[in-house]
């Protein structure tokens, strides 16, 4: 039986990162990612808050290098979703939808995605003018007009971002007051193709084969009218991705992994979580990176302490 001494699941900062370090260690390591490396922050165009880079660098280019330099150590990565995990004599198994992995250790860098509005015609329209990615999806828009959805620094951020395509942003925020720093606040009230709506949330998306128009609901005053749209790009919060683990360890009242914030331990033995998808976490790229060391780290002192005993 083949048995990982590491096995990562998430290709995010986090577990690019716990895969460079455990690699390293010269311990077996694999890595998980169900869709492509990379996790969220191949999503935007624009990071300049990671540190080495003070022109900032691009998401996909950032997430392009971690994978290069996990894997020049060794990582090997695995393009398969884990849908199940479980103990057994001793060892995790990480079940895929066909085939069964075993691991002496696990690190959960799942991470989390995108939160939707959940309003009627969303999930219908998605794809053909909705989206959940600037990057991926803001060229569609040139010279059209959208809406931005959220008052964070994702939402404000990626509204910048846009602009470079669209005539007119809205960003749509549900209060009077924007959470996002101080920094892009500033540059999303200079910007002339930036405009507020406040106290505002969308109600329904409609059209038949692309978005056509929304139904915005003024939340203070309880007036809906509709308007007319060629995009809604949503930057809401988002969900952690732990449906996968059940009840393997413990988790918080939203789903995200409790861990500790020094050993980052879960409730099991041997399973360390980091990144995005641990409770308490500060949602950044260089945080999420942080993590996944000292993840790694922990994992091979767990590593020492079963050759011991
Ligand atoms: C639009 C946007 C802009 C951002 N801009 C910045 C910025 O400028 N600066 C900054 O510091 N941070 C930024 N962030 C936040 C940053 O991207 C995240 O904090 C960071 O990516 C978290 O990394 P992570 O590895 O914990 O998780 P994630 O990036 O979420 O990666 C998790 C990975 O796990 C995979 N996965 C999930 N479940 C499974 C499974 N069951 N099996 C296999 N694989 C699975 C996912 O596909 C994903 O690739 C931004 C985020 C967004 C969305």
């Amino acid at each position: 039986m083949d048995i990982w001494d590491v096995a990562i699941i998430g290709g995010g900062g986090a577990g690019l990162t716990a895969g460079l370090y455990a690699s390293r260690a010269n311990l077996k390591t694999c890595l998980f990612e169900k869709i492509s490396t990379g996790g969220q922050i191949a999503l935007t165009d624009d990071v300049e808050n990671y540190p080495g880079f003070p022109e900032g660098v691009t998401g996909p280019e950032v997430a392009q290098k971690m994978e290069e330099q996990a894997k020049k150590y060794g990582t090997e990565i695995i393009t398969e979703e884990i849908m199940a995990l479980q103990e057994k004599d001793g060892k995790f198994v990480l079940k895929t939808a066909g085939k069964e992995y075993f691991s002496h250790t696990i690190i959960l860098a799942s991470g989390a995605s995108p939160r939707k509005v959940g309003v009627s015609g969303e999930r219908e329209l998605t794809g053909k003018g909705v989206s959940y990615c600037a990057t991926c999806d803001g060229a569609f828009f040139r010279n059209k007009q959208i809406i931005v959805v959220g008052g964070g620094d994702s939402a404000l951020q990626e509204g910048l971002f846009l602009t470079r395509f669209a005539t007119k942003v809205y960003i749509v925020h549900r209060r009077d007051k924007l959470r996002g720093s101080a920094i892009l606040q500033e540059r999303a009230f200079k910007n002339q193709k930036i405009e507020f709506i406040w106290d505002t949330v969308i109600d329904s998306m409609h059209g038949s084969n692309k978005l056509e128009f929304v139904k915005l609901r003024n939340v203070k005053k309880n007036q809906v009218r509709d308007f007319n749209i060629d995009g809604v790009f949503v930057f809401v919060g988002h969900d952690p991705e732990t449906k996968y683990i059940g009840d393997f360890v413990k988790l918080d009242e939203k789903g995200y992994v409790i861990a500790d914030a020094v050993s980052f331990e879960t409730s099991r033995k041997g399973v360390f979580a980091a990144g995005e998808v641990r409770t308490g976490a500060v949602k950044q790229l260089v945080t999420a990176c942080g993590e996944g060391c000292a993840a790694a780290l922990q994992a091979q002192h767990y590593l020492e302490t079963l050759e011991t005993d």
